[in-house]
Parts: C-alpha cells; structure tokens; sequence
C-alpha cells in the first residue's frame, strides 16, 4: 500500500454514562473526545477522517426536537475547536485539504462537515440516503443532523460502495478487502456494519510503516474490543442493529488478538489514540 502521514486529533468532546457504552460499565458520566484523522497522503493532498464537533452542532441543535440530542449529550466545544483556531494549533495547511471522508453521518462526526462544502465528500450511499429521509424526530433519534450536511454536498459524494474493491494485507485480518477511495491503494474503506446505516471504518499504512484501522464507532473503547464486550443492547438497537454490531465486534477482537502490530483506533477511545502515539510520531 502507499503509505500516508497520519495523525488522530481531538476536536470537542461529549459526556456519556458509561454503561451505555459498554456492558457492566458505571453509570457515572465520562468525557468521550470526538477524534479527527487528518491523513497526508504523498501527493494528493490531506485527507479528513471525520470532522469532530464544531460550533455549526450547537446551531443545528438549537430547534426542537434537534434539542433533543443535545440534551441527552452535553457537548464540549472550546474556543481552540472553532474551524480555523482548530487547523492552527495543528499546523494543518487549509489549501492542502483535498477531502472529507465521512465513517458515518452522526453529528459527533461531520459536524464540520460544511467547511468542506467545496470538495469531494467520500461516505457511504447508505449513510447519506438515512440522513436524507425520515422525519426530524425520527433522525434526531438516531443520531442524525441533516443541517450538519449542507444538501449541495451531495453532489460532492463519492460513494464507498462504487469504488473498486481490493484486497488488503494480511495486517487487517479477519478483514481481507476494502474499498479503494482514491483508486491508488493507499485508502481502503471497509464495512463494519451495526452501529448505524452505512458505517463504515478506513484502513492504511503510515509513513512508518504502521498498519491502521480506524473504527469509527464499531465501538467506543479499545477495552472493549480487547475483551470483546459490546455496549448492552439497548445502545445498540436504539441507533443500529444489536446482531451486526456483535459480528463486527467480534472481527475486531479477532484481528486485535492475531495482529499484534495492527492499531485499532475507535474514534473516542483516549487510550487507545494515547498508545498510538507511544509508538508514533502521532
Ligand atoms: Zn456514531
């Protein structure tokens, strides 16, 4: 595979009780960082994993029912997580930007979204179809903030499910192919179905020749992919589908207990981000 520069940042965070995360957990709230990639690929530019929270969320979650999800998830935005404070402390180059890549359409993750109004939007046709229908209610409660993504983006989609499948290397397995976004291998989407409708994770190799998984919301904790131990049903059914989630959970702990130099990066796991960056330059 093509190697690509990569670093995993947090933008904003939410507050979760934890039990609603994983199985036997406590009922005491816990801060959830929303985790970006940013992706440097050798000579197409820098990619987004993702976007974080950004203040366009407290605006689309101003009106009822949109309230709704605010309430029951307080949000943490500071003044470092406005747009271009945000690229600043991370030294990212705003004209090298070349793409949003999208794991799935909930409003932890494409909260920015509308600041990459203008260029190629990769996600899933699922994703994009959940966020388009329904009623207001009816998306709020699975998560879903249509005004997050301008409807002209659409427009700018290229669908994971259109691009070429290739095989990947035997670092991801029980994983064994994705879908090429940028039809050089260097970026391989791969489904991992039952958090939501169209979720997907993205698989590469770093400059340093690290394999990488990102998992999006396959789970919210490397812990529980290291003891296999989904979140009680009753998370899961709300926004997914309780048996696909239990099947991806499962490849995930296959493939973290048969490859040791894989990094499984879920996109609110501070443990997880922290140990990468132990053994990368992060
Ligand atoms: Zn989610």
């Amino acid at each position: 595979m093509i190697r690509v520069g990569f670093r995993w940042l947090e933008r904003g965070s939410c507050r979760h009780p934890q039990v609603m995360t994983i199985k036997g957990g406590s009922l005491c709230p816990v801060d959830f960082p929303a985790l970006v990639g940013v992706i440097e690929h050798p000579s197409r530019g820098t990619f987004l994993f993702d976007t974080g929270y950004d203040p366009a969320f407290i605006k689309a979650t101003e009106p009822f029912p949109e309230r709704l999800y605010r309430w029951t998830t307080p949000v943490e935005i500071g003044a470092g997580e406005q747009w271009q404070a945000w690229l600043a402390r991370h030294a990212i180059d705003e004209s090298q930007l070349a793409g949003l890549i999208v794991s799935h359409f909930h409003g932890d993750h494409v909260a920015g979204a509308a600041r990459l109004a203008q260029l190629p939007m990769y996600c899933a046709r699922a994703g994009l179809d959940a966020l388009r229908s329904g009623s207001r209610f009816a998306r709020v409660r699975h998560g879903l903030l249509a005004a997050l993504v301008p409807q002209a983006m659409d427009a700018q989609a290229r669908f994971f499910e259109d691009a070429a499948e290739r095989p990947l290397p035997s670092a991801f397995a029980p994983f064994t192919h994705g879908r090429d976004l940028l039809g050089d291998g260097s970026l391989l989407a791969v489904e991992l179905p039952g958090h939501c409708a169209g979720h997907w994770g993205l698989a590469f190799v770093t400059k340093d020749g690290q394999p990488v998984l990102l998992c999006g919301d396959a789970v919210w904790s490397g812990a529980a992919i290291a003891q296999n131990r989904p979140p009680p049903r009753v998370t899961t059914a709300l926004m997914g589908d309780t048996a696909r989630y239990r099947a991806t959970l499962a490849q995930l702990h296959h493939a973290h207990c048969h490859n040791s130099e894989l990094a499984i990066l879920p996109s609110h796991c501070p443990a997880s981000a922290a140990r990468l960056r132990g053994s990368d330059a992060g």
